[in-house]
């Protein structure tokens, strides 16, 4: 495969071009740096039929992803279901639903399964033989899982109060779990440190620019799979904000090099209120994210305070006429359960926090309700029980007679059919 495609690190603020290698800030004003393409020589080398050709992972669109030579890390990941949710719609009073299922992404059921198989595969290109990151979860789920088939030795660093089930799944796969006291902007301040002294590759930390691109091909495949066409809205979590803005960019790299013709779309950001700047910064009409010191809400997946992305996600949503929203972890334990009810999907706690802001969102009329919706569910909900444990009821127990069961259907008329 030709390596030209992906050609340079660019600095989002000052278009200054870098090496391909690990480094994440541009040295003159600390803008973020980008991965940056050729698209006309994409142009020639891509076409739908080509993508519809290769096998049904994240990697079909891989001229559009920044590595070099094939990837060697997560080569199952991806082309999860997009399902018409039709009882959902019913239930939000909307005419077209979908769901983008990522809770059944592989291997580690979360959409950052994607930015991993990214960032692990261009870190053996770079020579990285420790592999390490800051994460809320899924994404050390992700790490220890990844890094364990490819035989890497792996580091993830978490605040030492996350869910029981994302510590475990990371444990599980003989990483190196080390929890911080702290919520997660001093871990990955920590991570900062950690990279710069012992030279590790950290996934979203030296490595950010090639993890954040693995974020487009969520986006790539929702066009796909509504048969080439980019939704109206897409309804999107936002944690550091880097999801949102990624699956913008897939949406008008796609136009950009002729796979799809130019086409309006709105996409919108989701936030727990117990951690919402970004949320906040759009309401109140700036761009400057006012950092939230102490998270306090049951979506820790998405518990960023400072988000690193903040800034380019809210300029995103509103350049393309969408909107934010947040909600209460009551309503996200409502939005887990209607998602539950209606489409028999459980998702974590994000899920939940997307649902619940879209029912929001279209009960305020920010998002229409007779046009085409995408609404992005990113994890699982076997990782984050604690959150519904007591919210579901308990099962009735009766012992094996017959008797038994008859008079619980006689007390319990929802029981019989
Ligand atoms: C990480 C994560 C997100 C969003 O991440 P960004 O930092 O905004 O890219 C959304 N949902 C889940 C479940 C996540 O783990
Ligand atoms: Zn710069």
């Amino acid at each position: 495969m030709a390596t030209e495609f992906f050609s340079n690190l660019k600095c989002r603020e000052c278009g200054r071009l870098y090496p391909k290698k690990a480094i994440h800030v541009c040295e003159f004003d600390f803008g973020p740096l980008e991965a940056a393409y050729d698209y006309s020589l994409i142009q020639k080398h891509i076409s739908r039929k080509i993508i519809e050709s290769r096998p049904q992972t994240m990697w079909r669109y891989r001229e559009l992803l920044p590595i070099e030579g094939d990837p060697t890390v997560g080569l199952k990941v991806g082309f999860t279901p997009l399902i018409k949710a039709d009882n959902l719609a019913k239930a939000l009073g909307a005419k077209e639903v979908y769901i983008k299922n990522d809770a059944v992404n592989f291997p580690t059921l979360s959409f950052k399964d994607r930015v991993v198989a990214v960032a692990l595969s261009r870190a053996r290109e770079l020579g990285f033989k420790i592999v390490a990151c800051a994460s809320t979860g899924n994404l050390a789920n992700s790490v220890a899982a990844n890094a364990a088939s490819a035989g890497l030795e792996s580091y993830v660093l978490i605040p030492a109060d996350l869910e029981q089930g994302k510590v475990l799944n990371s444990l599980v796969y003989g990483t190196n779990v080390i929890g911080i006291h702290g919520p997660y902007d001093q871990v990955n301040r920590l991570c900062s440190e950690i990279a710069g002294k012992y030279g590790w590759g950290f996934v979203n930390v030296n490595l950010r620019p090639y993890y954040a691109e693995g974020s487009k091909s969520m986006g790539f495949e929702i066009v796909e799979q509504l048969g080439w066409e980019v939704p109206a809205h897409t309804i999107i979590p936002m944690a550091s904000g880097s999801l949102l803005t990624k699956i913008s960019k897939s949406y008008q790299e796609f136009m950009k090099v002729g796979i799809i013709p130019e086409s309006k779309y709105s996409v919108h950001g989701a936030q727990a209120s117990g951690c919402s700047p970004i949320s906040q910064a759009f309401k109140s009409g700036t761009d400057l994210i006012k950092p939230v010191p102490k998270p306090n809400t049951i979506a820790k997946s998405l518990a960023i305070g400072t988000p690193a992305d903040g800034y380019y996600a809210v300029n995103e949503v509103r350049n393309t006429k969408g909107a934010c929203e947040d909600i209460t972890d009551q309503e996200i334990v409502d939005g887990i359960k209607l998602l539950a009810e209606t489409e028999g999907i459980f998702a974590e706690t994000a899920g939940g926090v997307t649902v619940g802001c879209a029912k929001k969102l279209i009960e305020t009329g920010k998002v229409p309700r007779d046009e085409r919706i995408v609404i992005c569910i990113t994890g699982n909900g076997l990782k984050t029980m604690d959150a519904v444990m007591n919210h579901v009821g308990a099962p009735r127990v009766i012992n094996p007679s017959l008797r038994e069961f008859d008079q619980l259907l006689a007390q319990n008329p929802s029981l019989t059919v």
